[in-house]
């Protein structure tokens, strides 16, 4: 439960997203490496300076490669780069894909906060309806783990999206 100073969100209702019989709070989500969040229309994967580091350690070259060949700027500021992929859309430059479609990331250990706090963004839960909408393109979105409300709201605080 939250505390009672806290401000109740629509997410600290039971059933908050109508979708269940239980009384159950919070939001589940597991997610089932569908990979329609990294590809798409064109939209942006942000990271901090250190973030860039750890990926370019992962990748086994210098920080200033990593910005070179794997970055671009947007008006957001800098992000991942995309690719257009033939059917797809704009795939995240670190989305794989196998031959029988499945997808990956090649950076998963190392990915940014943006990458492993979805859904959990402010954007997505400033009410059901923009969860709802959200969880139309993301099959991991109300099923799965269960997810309480002080875990939701810590990790809303990680990045401000
Ligand atoms: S859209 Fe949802 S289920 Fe699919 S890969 Fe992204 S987080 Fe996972």
């Amino acid at each position: 439960m939250s505390s009672s100073k806290e401000k109740q969100e629509w997410f600290d209702k039971p059933d908050p997203t109508g979708t269940t019989d239980s009384d159950e709070v919070g939001l589940r989500f597991t997610c089932t490496q569908c990979g329609n969040c990294c590809t798409g229309p064109t939209g942006f994967v942000l990271f901090t300076d250190d973030e860039a580091q750890a990926i370019a350690n992962g990748l086994k070259i210098s920080k200033e490669d990593f910005y070179t060949k794997y970055t671009r700027d947007t008006l957001v500021g800098r992000s991942l780069n995309e690719i257009q992929a033939d059917g797809f859309g704009y795939d995240c430059v670190f989305l794989t894909r196998d031959e029988a479609g499945k997808t990956g990331c090649s950076v998963y250990g190392s990915r940014p906060e943006q990458c492993r706090t979805w859904p959990f963004w402010k954007s997505n839960l400033v009410g059901k309806r923009a969860w709802k909408e959200e969880s139309r393109g993301c099959p991991g979105m109300n099923q799965g783990t269960l997810h309480t409300p002080e875990h939701i709201r810590i990790t809303r605080e990680q990045v401000e999206i």
